[in-house]
């Protein structure tokens, strides 16, 4: 599921922070001893000073030094606020060129910066890089207001705005119009005075309601962890967790055990726990970790949270804060949105019930004597999981050693449909040894891209995995793309080489998908360029090219054993494929509810008041025939962090929708031939080079020859029985 997956895109020009990574992340404040102090003098001396010399404008982080970020960003800013103010004040009426290709080429000295500073904040930090982040952070959102909320830059805007159809701009350019105006009037440059001012207020107080959330949401998190000093309530659990429960409670200077919570609802934990009561504490502590009364009770958070919106929405001028949210999306309404996700529900929870009941049997079969309960789940589905597939990864890691996926595997996916090559550099500086940089060319031989990739572990990288860029291309600024994937791969002993799991494989395909988006961009400006696409359609590239992992010509091009290069058994390779389809409808239930509770919470009038957050939920999903009770949603409204503070309120839906997306993109190569040079070009031609160019509804349908359907993405979760 891509729910794991991270993709951090950098700052887009101006003020698009697209957050788009989930998870937990946000460990920035570690203040470290090394406080940056004051800002040192900017000027030629420093790395970012002028655009890099390098091939493609590459980092040159041999020359990079930490004290260079803090000025470079400062002086960064200050230097587009210079050239957006004159842009804003210019005397000469509004033109296109004057003002939206002005600002297009403005802030290339803070871009610069900032595509690194973030890029290594995330994949290599250290504690002087974070007391910077943490300085820097609020200034950076400062900077973007500053932009977005100029009266005088919007006005010229909103002139171009409304005589763009005279002004015979290309189709390019007229997106661009058009997008910048909507991103003016979605931050509320519409408004009266004295709308501005209520609008502020309420910004702010969802900010603080955030960071509230976000804080008891910690705390609960941590207080809520099952913790015994009976051994013997823990049976099951091997030596290691055994271990780390132990070291757990001495991190707390308790005594005994404690099982530290995940976020999510169900607790992988449970998988291993022999005890029943024990298995139904720890999922209740989960459950009700936010419920429990006290400091780290969030129910009114988050009725606050869910009311604010609403008023914020309306405020805007759109019925409800989805309505406002979905707007520049893909899906373009809330009602689009739940159309989707209703259509997938009774698949999903059919499939989720027919596990049930194969649990159930087992259960029975073993004289539980018990009704099948949520916290047993996870316990007994691992049981059928390996009777049924018996998959060892010990036995396929050995057929997937890191480098010959790379060439043999992703690479070779890429050169088949696009013709594209790839070539070593080991002259472009990196900021860490375990970087490799690849030069990649088009069929033609024509240079396309730097890709670099960062795969392996580190303490100081975040969790999870991204792309991102270091340049982004842009006709009109004459950049190509410089992209690099970061994963948390384990990194061998020295000599040793390095094996990973299929799921890795898939997360190599992935991330390198999201590089494929950026690589191919063909675009003018660099606003609506690569990836800067809406975030119900930023994963449909990344998910669409792991299907080729899989494939039957990808797979055996590249699972070779490391040490013989004999193939994969086939016996082997056939129950990795049919691992993919089990417990898919348990995994889609708990995603679709949390999806439904999301739009449900963001869809709510103005007008209403919640007063009872779990008599609302269950409603939620009752009406949604997703109230199952062994079931449950993969997060609870109470700790729910991706909607309250995590930037994707009123967006859970996005990763259903891009799965939806990918799924149908991946049947169309199947019918029309499968991977072919031609089938590629075509969606190179057609999606991947286009970028945030066009409405992506539009130009989704044009490539396809019709709407998107769920039925490619049933039949893939094996919800739906294959037709052929
Ligand atoms: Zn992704």
């Amino acid at each position: 599921m891509s729910d794991g997956r991270v993709l951090r895109m950098g700052m887009i020009m101006l003020a698009g922070a697209v957050a788009l990574g989930v998870g937990e992340n946000g460990a920035a404040g570690q203040a470290g001893q090394a406080a940056a102090g004051q800002a040192a003098a900017f000027g030629p001396g420093n790395p970012f000073y002028a655009a890099s010399t390098l091939p493609y404008q590459a980092p040159p982080f041999d020359k990079i030094k930490d004290t260079d970020f803090q000025p470079a960003l400062e002086a960064g800013m200050a230097a587009q606020l210079k050239e957006v103010e004159a842009i804003a004040n210019n005397p000469a009426p509004p033109t296109f060129d004057n003002t939206l290709v002005a600002l297009e080429k403005s802030g290339q000295l803070y871009e610069r910066v900032q595509e690194v500073f973030d890029g290594l904040t995330q994949a290599n930090t250290n504690p002087t890089l974070d007391k910077v982040d943490e300085i820097e952070s609020p200034k950076r959102a400062a900077h973007d207001d500053a932009i977005y909320l100029n009266e005088k830059l919007f006005q010229r805007v909103a002139a171009i705005y409304k005589q763009m159809d005279s002004l015979g701009l290309d189709a390019e350019s007229r997106r661009l119009v058009d997008v910048y105006y909507k991103k003016f009037v979605h931050a509320g440059a519409n408004l009266s005075a004295a709308d501005k001012l209520k609008l502020k207020k309420l910004n702010e107080e969802e900010s603080t309601l955030q960071n509230g959330f976000r804080q008891k949401l910690l705390a609960a998190t941590k207080e809520a962890a099952f913790s015994t000093t009976d051994k013997s309530a823990l049976k099951g659990l091997s030596d290691a967790e055994l271990a780390a429960a132990a070291e757990a409670a001495k991190g707390r200077k308790m005594q005994g055990y404690v099982l530290p919570l995940q976020n999510t609802t169900q607790q992988p934990i449970l998988m291993s726990l022999t005890d029943r009561a024990t298995r139904q504490a720890v999922f209740e502590d989960s459950w009700n970790r936010t419920e429990r009364g006290g400091a780290n009770d969030t129910r009114e958070t988050v009725v606050r949270l869910a009311k604010l919106r609403a008023e914020k929405g309306k405020l805007l001028g759109y019925p409800s804060f989805a309505a406002w949210t979905l707007e520049d999306q893909m899906a373009k309404t809330p009602e689009a949105a739940v159309k989707f996700m209703d259509a997938l529900a009774p698949a999903s929870a059919a499939k989720a019930t027919e596990e049930g009941k194969d649990i159930q049997a087992l259960v029975d079969s073993q004289k539980g004597g018990f009704q099948l309960q949520p916290w047993d789940w996870e316990f007994y589905s691992e049981q059928v999981r390996k009777a049924r597939y018996d998959l060892d990864e010990s036995q396929v890691k050995p057929y997937f050693e890191v480098w010959n996926v790379l060439q043999n595997g992703v690479f070779y996916a890429a050169n088949q449909l696009y013709g594209i090559t790839f070539k070593e550099r080991k002259d472009i500086p990196v900021y860490h040894a375990d970087v490799r940089v690849f030069e990649v060319f088009d069929a033609d031989g024509k240079p396309l891209a730097l890709w670099y990739c960062d795969y392996f572990k580190r303490d100081n990288k975040a969790g999870g995995a991204w792309m991102s860029n270091f340049v982004e291309q842009s006709k009109l600024l004459g950049t190509l793309p410089v992209i690099y994937n970061v994963a948390n791969f384990p990194k061998p002993a020295a000599g040793e080489p390095a094996l990973i799991s299929f799921t890795d494989v898939t997360t190599m395909f992935h991330e390198f998908g999201h590089g494929l988006h950026g690589m191919f961009s063909n675009c003018e400006y660099p606003l609506i360029s690569g990836t800067d696409v809406p975030r119900d359609f930023v994963e449909f590239p990344s998910q669409f090219n792991e299907h080729w992992a899989s494939y039957p010509a990808v797979f055996d091009h590249f699972a070779k054993h490391y040490k013989t290069g004999e193939p994969m058994p086939a016996e082997l390779a056939a129950k990795i494929r049919k691992a993919e389809k089990f417990n898919q409808g348990y995994l889609l239930t708990e995603l679709l509810a949390a999806a439904e509770l999301d739009m449900q919470w963001h869809t709510i009038p103005a007008t209403a008041s919640v007063d009872k957050p779990d008599a609302f939920e269950k409603d939620a999903l009752e009406q949604k025939h997703l109230w199952l009770e062994t079931v449950p949603p993969r997060y609870r409204s109470t700790y729910f962090q991706h909607i309250w503070s995590g930037g994707y309120a009123a967006g859970y839906y996005a990763y259903l929708w891009s799965e939806m997306l990918d799924d149908d993109a991946y049947q169309w190569f199947e019918d029309h031939g499968g991977m072919t040079r031609a089938n590629g070009d075509r969606f190179r031609k057609m999606v991947l080079s286009r970028g945030n160019t066009e409405d992506l509804a539009k130009l989704y349908a044009d490539w396809l020859g019709s709407e998107p359907s769920t039925g490619p993405m049933l039949k893939d979760r094996g919800l739906v029985e294959e037709t052929k």
